[in-house]
């Protein structure tokens, strides 16, 4: 099992391999967008230096590839970069995060994105000649259980993150600029009052972002948001790209295909590999699973294609073609279409908000689903951009060598260990596996 488990998040070997299969792409990336969460799920046994360790070593892995240095490649914050998870304070709290991620991003940043990462967590970066990928912090305005605890205890803006935006994004339209919108939070996680006001940013200047993306949920969909007055006049498309994470489905990256002129997102190739079969032949072979347009037939990638793509699923029937393709892509070959809702995800994708799910959805008490960069081309050829992956690296602690898994200190340790508070009866498997969630002997997780 050295290209991991289904049960644990990616592993040191197939995340690598992810990133040899993007050096071996044909056209080589103009920059490459990480939609963030770089360590674990492992969330009990995390400490700073553990998350930092992981950030890392996403960013090793992006340097050495051989375009690595030369091409930007734009890393974001998740929910689970802080330790302990899902509690960011924000500016003067979490200083330890930001200045050390910006250590590990210093390749690619420059000195204002330098300047407003370590003191908020968020920045821009230009891609291309006049593009910028303009990175928020999200999770600082996810609230709720699931979300940024301290955000959940003061509801504001502690980082003055919307006034930036405003900035970055007037100055885009002034220079006529174009801007990739990244966050690892869907429009959908923003809670109390923040997801109408991101709405109402996006819209204000939907001129000049061209698309936005998040991650992670681990799964791959799509939201399309249409303007406020009217709704009904679609504006924007957030990707959410999949994951390298196992948990939702089997490895996946797109690379995104643009025009070099208008910065239009043309189409996207979603790539995977099959982790059975990498375990088994004890080689992991990433292959083009699709390109949108043709497998949805949309004659553009436009906010109203998709839009119109989505409606056509809450009025079709089950066995449509783009739903089987769309339900299929989204847990990444991983369960049938059939596990798949079809109204409830044609609704997610045509709602950035709550209360538009409820709309959507006819349904006054329905919940929307919590959904748990760059460089150059050959000349005239399209740009490409990365996204996904979410590779971890405390996982390695137990694929290395002879060691074991205890449920007591939520640690690894050498099989025969006096130090090891388990005994090997209570986790007889004594797996190198990682089995984050090997609980007791003789557990699925803990086994080969
Ligand atoms: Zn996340």
């Amino acid at each position: 099992m050295k290209y991991g488990d289904w049960a644990c998040d990616l592993s040191p070997a197939l995340a690598a391999s992810m990133f040899s299969a993007i050096e071996a792409l044909e056209v080589t990336p103009d920059f490459i967008l990480n939609t963030g969460d770089d360590p674990a799920h492992d969330v009990w046994a995390q400490t700073q230096e553990l998350n930092l360790e992981a950030v890392r070593y996403v960013a090793a892995l992006q340097q050495n590839m051989s375009f690595g240095g030369r091409r930007p490649i734009v890393n974001t914050f998740g929910n689970h970069a802080n330790s302990p998870v899902n509690q960011f304070q924000g500016p003067g709290g979490d200083d330890w995060l930001y200045s050390g991620a910006a250590q590990a991003w210093l390749p690619w940043l420059s000195e204002d994105a330098l300047r407003t990462l370590t003191f908020g967590g968020f920045y821009q970066m230009r891609v291309a000649p006049k593009l910028r990928a303009v990175v928020m912090h999200s999770t600082m305005f996810s609230g709720g259980e699931s979300g940024n605890w301290f955000f959940t205890v003061n509801r504001t803006d502690v980082g003055a993150q919307f006034p930036w935006l405003d900035v970055v994004l007037g100055e885009a339209r002034e220079r006529g600029e174009k801007v990739l919108l990244l966050r690892h939070c869907p429009i959908s996680d923003f809670d109390y009052g923040f997801d109408e006001m991101m709405r109402n940013v996006t819209e204000s200047y939907s001129d000049v972002i061209v698309a936005s993306f998040a991650g992670h949920s681990h799964t791959s969909w799509y939201t399309v948001q249409r303007d406020a007055a009217t709704d009904r006049i679609p504006l924007d498309v957030t990707y959410v790209s999949g994951s390298g994470t196992p948990g939702g489905g089997n490895p996946t990256f797109r690379v995104f295909h643009y025009d070099l002129d208008t910065y239009e997102i043309l189409d996207y190739d979603q790539y995977w590999v099959d982790m059975d079969q990498a375990n088994a032949n004890g080689r992991p072979e990433w292959k083009k699973d699709h390109s949108a347009r043709p497998y949805y037939g949309l004659k553009d990638l436009s906010a109203a294609s998709w839009e119109r793509l989505a409606r056509s699923w809450l009025q079709g029937a089950d066995n449509m073609t783009s739903w089987q393709h769309y339900a299929r892509a989204m847990t990444r070959n991983r369960r049938p279409a059939e596990s798949q809702n079809r109204p409830v995800q044609a609704c997610t994708a045509l709602s950035v908000t709550s209360e538009l799910y409820k709309q959507c959805m006819g349904d006054p008490h329905a919940e929307l689903p919590t959904h748990a960069d760059l460089g150059s081309s050959m000349p005239g050829e399209l740009i490409k951009v990365l996204i996904g992956s979410q590779p971890v690296a405390q996982c390695s602690k137990c694929l290395d060598g002879e060691m074991t898994w205890c449920w007591k200190d939520s640690s690894c340790h050498l099989i025969g260990s006096l130090k090891n508070p388990c005994s090997n009866a209570q986790c007889a498997s004594a797996s190198k596996i990682s089995a984050c969630h090997c609980k007791t002997c003789g557990d699925a997780e803990c086994s080969n």
